[in-house]
């Protein structure tokens, strides 16, 4: 599948007929799974093949739920197909100009004379996007000049003016299409529109909710497949007088593995118990799981190659794959900074929301002293900055404190287990608390930056004096190079 770049059909069909395209698809009381079941098979078809996860993860997760939760009536009647996989879905947010901050967002939908809607703009990643028969779509909309704020729309892909693009050749999902999707003034019946208009982040957030879940249950199938894989050959291999798995160090990178493991399963399973209970998880705690699991997983299969030596990075052994797959759960959903510095603003700016969900969500009183200790350490830092650069400092900081806090709100999850004798994941799990405290420490006591030194302005200076700007513009063209990338930038595309 990886070499092709596609999926055979028969497994499409095959994902179909059991249901598990459409998991989402089916309430509990028709027969339909628990969230956690759900998120158990995530995780066991991630520890197959996380390219299979993704596709199953954007079927459900960004396609069904936005038009399970929001749809009408009408827009439900495509659940039954969509159920079955006989039709694909697909989540169409991201732009050239709108990815990690979707306030650039610029595709648009003018409401017309009869109530529908003439939808423009670009889209580009979208995975499943040609294969999907219906795309849940983000735009601006508009009644003449006034903005009604950011609406999600359901539209079929077969509509005039709904013109698919080339794919993206990334670098791992190969299996699975991510291409940009033209929206070519197609007109919308006003039935098109998913939830409220002008509601369209509350579309989109619950669908990316669940999908950094989903992540997590991903994230956790492949970090347990890397221990089976990385026991099995240091096990077997012998070096010099002894097994691999004898040597100290390959022990603590064991350790590491299992604890990361052991840390991950506790809060996926701390998210399936709540969503099949009161259906919420804080949107904290969804980030903080996904920022630990996306870079645990690229931590971890960046070890087990390094344990399999050579026959990590033989294409034969199934690692590489999953090095090239897991790359990307960093990145989608929200990449690790933008998801950490709203964690942190969260809790810097809305603490008493920010504590009131979790205490209800870890079912405790009060957030730990530590936790809250230290949101105060970083409140006070930032009463005490400067007027000039006092913003870009709180981005800084906030970045900081949602990478100790998405630690410290794991590592609640764990309190619920029956401990092992030596505790050894508690061990870990506080051993990296204390790391990131001490290097928040030293940020909040470094002196502030008055503006940062161009150092890499006088380097890039002297490489392309060196080196030249890199290849002929042409060649970049046949490429299909990002325009950003180019040496020089055409006149049509503009920065942002
Ligand atoms: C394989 C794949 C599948 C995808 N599928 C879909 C899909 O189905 N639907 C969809 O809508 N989109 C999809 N995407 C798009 C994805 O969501 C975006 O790539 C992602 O949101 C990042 O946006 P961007 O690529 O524009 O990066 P940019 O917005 O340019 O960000 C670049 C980098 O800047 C850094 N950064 C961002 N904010 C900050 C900050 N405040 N401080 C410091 N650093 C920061 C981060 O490291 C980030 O990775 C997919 C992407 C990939 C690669």
């Amino acid at each position: 599948m990886d070499e092709r770049r596609a999926l055979s059909p028969d497994l499409v069909l095959d994902l179909g007929n059991k249901g598990i395209l459409g998991m989402a698809a089916i309430d509990r009381a028709d027969g339909g799974l628990t969230f956690d079941q759900q998120l158990k098979i995530e995780e066991q078809l991630a520890a197959i093949d996380i390219t299979l996860a993704a596709f199953v993860g954007v079927n459900n997760a960004l396609g069904i739920v936005p038009i399970r939760k929001f749809g009408t009536e009408w827009q439900r009647r495509h659940l039954p197909e969509l159920a079955a996989g006989r039709v694909l879905a697909a989540f169409a947010f991201t732009e050239p100009g709108a990815g990690s901050d979707p306030r650039g967002m610029e595709s648009r939908a003018v409401r017309q004379a009869d109530g529908g809607w003439l939808l423009s703009g670009t889209k580009w990643l979208i995975g499943t996007g040609k294969w999907a028969g219906l795309i849940v779509v983000l735009a601006n909309a508009f009644d003449g000049n006034k903005a009604l704020g950011a609406t999600a729309f359901l539209v079929p892909n077969d509509l005039e003016g709904v013109v698919q693009g080339e794919e993206t050749l990334t670098l791992g999902l190969r299996a699975m299409v991510q291409n940009h999707i033209d929206f070519e003034n197609v007109l919308l019946p006003s039935d098109a529109v998913l939830g409220a208009v002008g509601g369209g982040f509350d579309v989109a957030n619950e669908a990316m909710q669940l999908g950094r879940i989903g992540i997590g249950a991903i994230a956790l199938g492949a970090l347990k497949r890397c221990l089976q894989i990385a026991v099995r050959y240091t096990e077997r291999r012998q070096i010099g007088d002894g097994r691999l798995i004898d040597r100290a160090l390959v022990q603590e990178q064991l350790l590491e593995n299992a604890c990361r493991v052991s840390l991950i399963e506790h809060a996926v399973r701390a998210c399936g118990t709540a969503l099949d209970t009161d259906g919420t998880v804080p949107v904290a705690f969804s980030m903080a799981l996904k920022i630990i699991a996306s870079e645990s997983t690229w931590n971890t299969v960046d070890r087990t190659m390094q344990l399999l030596g050579g026959r990590g990075y033989d294409e034969a052994n199934g690692v590489a794959q999953m090095l090239r797959d897991a790359r990307v759960l960093r990145i989608f959903e929200g990449p690790t900074e933008t998801l950490a510095t709203y964690v942190g603003a969260l809790a810097l700016f809305k603490t008493r929301h920010f504590a009131a969900d979790l205490q209800s969500f870890l079912s405790e009183p009060e957030l730990p002293t530590a936790t809250t200790g230290i949101i105060h350490l970083f409140k006070e830092a930032i009463a005490r900055l400067p007027a000039s650069g006092k913003s870009r400092r709180i981005e800084r900081l906030s970045f900081e404190l949602g990478d100790v806090l998405s630690w410290h709100l794991l590592a609640e999850t764990l309190k619920r287990r029956v401990p092992d004798p030596l505790d050894a994941v508690r061990v870990w799990t506080d051993r990296i608390i204390r790391e990131k405290h001490v290097r928040a420490d030293r940020l909040l006591k470094a002196p502030v930056p008055e503006h940062h030194s161009p150092i890499w302005h006088l380097l890039v200076q002297e490489i392309e004096t060196d080196f030249g700007l890199g290849p002929a513009f042409k060649a970049y063209e046949r490429q299909g190079t990002d325009a950003l990338l180019r040496p020089v930038i055409p006149p049509a595309v503009g920065l942002r």
